[in-house]
This record gives structure tokens, C-alpha cells and sequence, in this order.
């Protein structure tokens, strides 16, 4: 009997130490969130996905020279003359259109290195963290605003520039060597002229 009692006190002792856990975290506030309906606060320096300003890109690469696993991939081509880039909100003058301007976030570590470097300020770390995609080629995000169509007229544009140039400079040429052959002829002939009347 005796032992009967004991084990039935010590069954009601170990179910109140439980109940006790229990009541004490009824009280403790809730460390879950309902995501995705609710989100964590993101820290204002968090470092998550990549944005950039194409407006206020020059084009000079140093963000691409930086980035230590080369995720960025950027190609431009030279404006001419009649072209109207405009200016960076910092009042840079542009010459280059960015033909290209690819990042694979399937590779980027997320260390910034590529932010420091931009004279312009236009490649910054958002607050975006979700970006899953079920194919790894829709990782590379391309921020170029320029169509196919767009970019093959800016290189026909820059190719014909730059044959005109180079026909310019040879006509230049030219007529500065038959100058050249002329005066010579010139002193050629008074040289014999002299030489004749002598
Ligand atoms: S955050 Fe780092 S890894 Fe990602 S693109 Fe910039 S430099 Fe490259
Ligand atoms: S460093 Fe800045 S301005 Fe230069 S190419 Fe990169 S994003 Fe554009």
C-alpha cells in the first residue's frame, strides 16, 4: 500500500513539473512569424539582390573589374556625335550606351565589393531577398533597357562614324602628302632652273 501511494504521488508530481513548463510558455511571446504573409524587418544595411539605376550608368566597368566572382557581365558601345545620352543624376556626361549589363544572382555572394567602386551610385543592395526560380538561367538578371533591335542600330551607328573618320583622316592624309609632293616638285624645278641658268 505504502508503495502504491508513493508511486501515485510521484506520477501527480512529474505531471505538475510538465504542466508547469508548459504554463510558463503561454506566457513567453510568440518568436514565430506567419510568413509570408509577415515578414522580418530588414536591417537598412542588409545585403540581398543587386538593383541598378540604368539611367545613371556610364558604363565604366568597375563594378565588373570588382566583383570577385565575375557575375557581372557588362558590354557597351561608343555614342557619336548626333546621339543624346544626356546626363547622371550626379551630372556625369554619358558616352557609352550599355548594351549589356547582366547579373547571375545564382553565383553572387552578396559581399557588395561592386557598390564601392560606382562613381555614379546607380548598383545598390535592396531589401529584396526572395527571388527563387525553378531554372537557373532566370538568375541573370539583365538591367539594360535597350532592345536587340536598339543595340544592333547603336553599333551600325558607331561603325559608320568610324568609317567616316577613318576616310576623313585618310583624305587628310592624302592631300598633306600630294601638298607635300607638290612643294617638292616646286624646289625640285627651281633647283634645275638655277642650276640651267648658271
Ligand atoms: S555583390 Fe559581390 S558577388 Fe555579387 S555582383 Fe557584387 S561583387 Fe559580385
Ligand atoms: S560601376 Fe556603376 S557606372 Fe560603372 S558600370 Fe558599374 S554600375 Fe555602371
Amino acid at each position: 500500500m505504502k508503495q502504491y501511494l508513493k508511486n501515485t504521488w510521484e506520477a501527480l508530481w512529474t505531471i505538475l513539473i510538465g504542466m508547469k513548463i508548459t504554463w510558463q510558455h503561454l506566457f513567453v511571446p510568440a518568436v514565430t512569424i506567419q510568413y509570408p504573409d509577415e515578414h522580418r524587418h530588414i536591417p537598412d544595411r542588409a545585403r540581398n539582390r543587386l538593383y541598378v539605376n540604368i539611367d545613371d550608368c556610364i558604363g565604366c566597368m568597375q563594378c565588373e573589374r570588382a566583383c570577385p566572382v565575375s557575375c557581372i557581365h557588362i558590354e557597351t558601345v561608343k555614342s557619336v556625335p548626333t546621339d543624346e545620352l544626356g546626363l547622371t543624376s550626379k551630372g556625369t556626361k554619358k558616352a557609352l550606351w550599355v548594351t549589356k549589363f547582366e547579373i547571375d544572382f545564382a553565383k553572387c555572394m552578396y559581399c557588395q565589393l561592386c557598390v564601392f567602386p560606382c562613381p555614379s551610385e546607380c548598383i545598390t543592395m535592396t531589401k529584396a531577398y526572395e527571388f527563387s526560380e525553378q531554372y537557373r538561367e532566370d538568375l541573370v538578371y539583365n538591367f539594360s533597357n535597350l532592345s536587340i533591335t536598339d543595340i544592333a542600330q547603336k553599333q551600325i551607328n558607331y561603325d559608320k562614324f568610324l568609317a567616316e573618320k577613318l576616310t576623313l583622316a585618310k583624305a587628310k592624309e592624302e592631300a598633306a602628302a600630294k601638298a607635300k609632293a607638290e612643294s617638292e616638285n616646286q624646289v625640285n624645278n627651281l633647283t634645275s632652273n638655277e642650276e640651267n641658268n648658271k
